[in-house]
């Protein structure tokens, strides 16, 4: 077998399926673009959904790629399988409509076993197909010639993928023999033939046939366009390469291990020994390292993709990585922050094929050791809290144990230890039943679905021409109807109906890099139509939603219009997005990276990431660059040409392009701005005209999201507005002052007002105006204070000359029943009389329009004899409802029946 490192392992790959022309794919970022059903990327396939569905052309139909994906799924499965990491590398091989069985097995058993490739020995290698995969069967026996008892047929469980609805077909898997060292029971083959969990024979690649569109019921038809789909674990495959026990002690983790032991306890080291001869106490702490080294990696990359650790989602998996690796690191007797530490080796490993993970180490660095430090203070609160439990009550409760683990991290075999240790009960059993009901609640609605979304026969097929000329036009008079579909039939004609129609020439913008969609009209002699929605079809094409008032058949002329203040008005904000990206990047760094936008006529929105709240002061300063910018008038370029030039000769930022096109377009305002975008822009940054950030907010896992106006029109509607609303905020108040006036009058508080009602409206009165609002509901809540004890005083002047008698006992009492006063007056009328006279017992009672309210209250010096609540409770010609003590008791009082 050759020795071979991770990095030639992929290079093999790749150069092996770019010389049978496939056409190599960059890898992508961790984060779906435009996927809601998926958390991470899962699959090499999963970044090619839009090519297998037809939503979009592939650049070319044979691609190879070796990308980085994530399953949560597999979290807990990491350094207690052999083989499963958090994040993997999957190499691929896809075709799109294009070569299908025989070329796919051909092309792998090359790879697998050239001397020229990979040499593996062939009777190294065994493969299972599915037993209805008859044609499969033949080509492995006849065409390759695997002999019988190295090919398996099996069932549906292992080689049918099938997800209910959508493409699906049989699949072939190959298996390598790592020999009967890795088998003590000498089963053979037959681990294959069962489905035994085994570490003799590795699956290391897998094809799937995608042949059958499943309608959701299981009625399989053959599909129009079929496709190949292939999958290799690249950890998986360099563990063979490099004879490894595990993924583990590949070229791609174990320095990382190596490493950890130089910081860890020196009683603990890592021992490959304990594969074959395992003792558990070994097998722990292998563990241990195992998971450290994985975490690392995933969080290293995941951070680099613009995800930092929160409380949600993305975020929330990064973060639970970071404190499991913390955790494990204190079983390996690490007490401070370390993981930052370990990124260096990440780098290392990957750097080759991930040349930016170099660029962003500082950055990575900087939020895993932030994230651990925090963490590690939230786990010392927790020992603290836990002491405290076990001291109060002498065991550790269900709900206590989730409050420990959900709140302060705090793992639940670490409360079993010490409350062992402690030798208290922890309800074990209690608290895995409200985690579940937790984690059932919080469930995410997202699965990690495989399934594409049902092809549409007659838009794949979509060939027709249809050329874009809407950079430099919103009207083309003599354009063509080529193509016309309704559902899913071509049609020809349409008459009062609305229909889908793609023109030779158009100039409407189809909804795409986060710029709304033109709508207008298309007309001629004999029809008018209404342009309702532009989309793009899977060759570029625009393809029209219109409502037709008349007759258009295809092959007609017609003149097409787009609505043109609605462009205008989507131009300046589209340009606004790329301003105010590149004023977010000037202001609080290159870490800020757009993550989604949109802009139409209304506005613009602005995803991004950033690891922390951005201040009221940072705002500003890019709300300034921005208006800065608009200022200086600068011209807008576009340059159409290779992705290479964009980067280097227009340092273009290109998060989100459509990087597999080979000409791209690139919009430059200057050095400021420099995107590949081929959305429409304003010709000089000077037709923004005005510029207003009106919000911004979190999303979670470092995600937010800044919302923003331009154009004079809009930014000044906006503040009429805002003006309007402050200001009808303190005409309320101010007309309960001038009612409250008689009483009392507050120079300050008029004042005041007219100073707010006088500001003119502009964009630099708007701080202005927001902190006088603020100033003048203070005013208002002293003066209604103030305002309130005059009233109160004046409703219980009346009974300034109330005086005690002597009750039956010979007691001080006054009791007084009256109208209109409400509980806090009883109350103050008890505090009054109380600091008047000594000695006292009161029974206070006041009838008012909804409720008869009543207080008692006793002296200080009486309350050994006479509680208030008890006589609350007991009064002879009344039933009462409330509550109070020895001092004071409240409520309201009925009369009895
Ligand atoms: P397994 O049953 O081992 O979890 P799988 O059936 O989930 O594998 P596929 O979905 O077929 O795997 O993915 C294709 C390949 O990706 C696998 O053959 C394997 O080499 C690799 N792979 C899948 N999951 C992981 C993981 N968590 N860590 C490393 N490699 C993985
Ligand atoms: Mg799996």
């Amino acid at each position: 077998m050759k020795k071979l490192t991770t990095n030639q392992i992929r290079k093999m790959w790749l150069d092996f399926f770019k010389e049978k022309k496939h056409h190599f794919l960059a890898p992508v970022s961790l984060i779906p673009v435009d996927d809601p059903s998926l958390l991470w990327i899962n699959s090499g396939v999963a970044t090619l959904k839009p090519y297998f569905d037809g939503r979009k052309t592939p650049p070319a139909p044979r691609l190879t790629n070796s990308q980085k994906a994530i399953r949560t799924n597999d979290i807990e499965n990491v350094g207690v399988t052999a083989r499963h990491q958090t994040m993997f590398e999957m190499l691929g091989n896809f075709s799109i409509g294009e070569y299908f069985k025989k070329e796919a097995i051909e092309f792998a058993w090359e790879l697998l076993t050239s001397s020229k490739w990979f040499a593996i020995p062939v009777d190294k290698l065994y493969i299972t197909v599915f037993s209805e995969d008859k044609e499969a069967y033949k080509i492995w026996t006849e065409v390759i010639g695997i002999a019988p008892d190295h090919i398996f047929s099996l069932g549906r469980e292992t080689n049918f993928w099938d997800v209910g609805q959508g493409p699906c077909g049989p699949n072939t898997e190959m298996f390598f023999d790592r020999g009967e060292k890795w088998d003590p029971k000498k089963i053979g083959p037959r681990l294959i033939a069962d489905d035994i969990e085994n570490d003799r024979f590795i699956e290391i690649w897998n094809i799937v046939f995608s042949q059958f569109n499943n309608d959701g019921t299981n009625n399989y038809t053959e599909l129009p366009r079929k496709n190949i789909d292939t999958g290799a674990g690249l950890e998986r495959i360099a563990s063979i390469f490099q004879d490894t026990p595990t993924n583990f002690e590949t070229d791609i983790f174990f320095p990382t291990i190596k490493k950890v032991e130089t910081l860890c306890d020196p009683q603990y080291t890592y021992s490959i020994d304990n594969y074959m001869n395992p003792t558990p106490e070994q097998t722990k702490i292998n563990t241990a390292f195992k998971v450290i080294a994985d975490h690392v990696r995933a969080t290293s990359f995941a951070i680099a993709d613009g995800v930092f650790p929160g409380n949600k989602d993305r975020g929330y998996i990064i973060r639970r990585l970071i404190r499991r690796s913390s955790v494990y690191g204190k079983e390996l007797g690490i007490r401070t922050a370390f993981l930052y530490k370990l990124v260096i080796e990440v780098i290392n490993a990957m750097g080759e094929f991930y040349p930016y993970l170099k660029t962003k180490q500082t950055l990575i660095e900087e939020a895993i050791r932030t994230e651990e430090e925090k963490f590690l203070k939230t786990l010392a609160k927790g020992y603290e809290l836990l002491e405290k439990i076990i001291n109060e009550d002498n065991k550790v409760s269900a709900k206590n144990a989730l409050l420990l683990f959900e709140s302060f991290g705090f793992p639940i075999e670490q409360t079993l230890e010490i409350a062992e240790k402690r030798n208290v009960d922890v309800d074990l059993v209690g608290f895995e039943k409200l985690l579940a009901e937790t984690k059932e609640s919080t469930r995410n609605a997202r699965k990690d679905l495989k399934a594409w979304d049902k092809q549409n026969e007659l838009f794949t097929k979509l060939t027709v021409e249809s050329k874009f000329t809407g950079w430099e036009e919103t009207e083309h008079e003599n354009s063509q109807i080529v193509f016309m579909f309704s559902g899913q039939q071509e049609i020809q004609t349409v008459t009062n109906d609305t229909t889908f129609v793609i023109l030779d020439k158009t100039p409407f913008y189809a909804e795409k890099g986060g710029q709304a969609a033109d709508t207008g009209t298309m007309s001629n002699d004999t029809a008018n139509a209404i342009v309702l929605d532009t989309q793009q079809g899977p060759n570029h094409q625009h393809i029209h939603q219109i409502k037709v008032n008349g007759t258009l058949k295809v092959g007609d002329h017609i003149t097409a219009k787009v609505d043109e203040d609605k462009r205008i008005y989507t131009m300046k904000n589209h340009s606004g997005t790329h301003m105010v990206h590149s004023a977010l990047r000037e202001v609080l760094g290159s870490t800020v990276m757009q993550a989604g936008s949109f802009n139409d006529e209304n506005g613009l929105r602005m995803d991004f990431t950033f690891n922390r709240n951005a201040t009221e002061q940072e705002l500003k300063a890019v709300e300034n660059l921005v208006i800065k910018k608009i200022h200086e008038s600068i011209n807008r370029e576009v340059h159409f040409c290779s992705m290479n030039d964009a980067i280097n000769k227009y340092h273009a930022l290109a998060f989100f392009a459509d990087k597999y096109d080979d000409i791209v377009r690139v919009v430059k305002f200057g050095d400021f701005s420099s995107e590949l975008c081929g959305g429409t822009h304003v010709e000089n940054t000077k037709d923004i005209e005005d510029f207003i950030i009106t919000g911004i907010e979190s999303k979670g896992s470092g995600l937010f999201r800044i919302k923003c106006l331009t154009s004079f029109e809009t930014v000044n509607e906006y503040l009429r507005n805002q003006f309007k609303h402050y200001f009808e905020e303190v005409e309320i108040l101010i007309d309960k002052y001038n009612i409250a006036k008689n009483h009392l009058v507050d120079k300050q508080i008029e004042q005041h007002f007219d100073k707010i009602k006088s500001l003119e409206i502009s964009k630099n009165n708007l701080d202005i105006v927001k902190k006088l609002i603020s100033e003048f509901k203070d005013l208002y809540k002293s003066y209604d204070k103030k305002i309130n004890d005059i009233l109160m005083a004046q409703k219980l002047n009346q009974f300034k000359d109330l005086k005690p008698t002597l009750n039956s006992h010979g007691v001080n009492e006054i009791k007084l029943f009256t109208k209109g006063l409400n509980i806090a007056d009883l109350k103050q009328l008890a505090d009054e009389l109380r600091n008047k006279f000594a000695d006292l017992i009161l029974i206070l009672g006041s009838e008012t329009e909804n409720d008869n309210f009543i207080v008692v209250a006793v002296s200080r010096s009486l309350q050994n004899k006479y509680r208030a609540i008890d006589i609350f409770n007991n009064l002879k010609e009344f039933t009462t409802k409330g509550g109070g003590n020895a001092n004071l008791a409240q409520g309201k009082y009925f009369y009895k029946q």
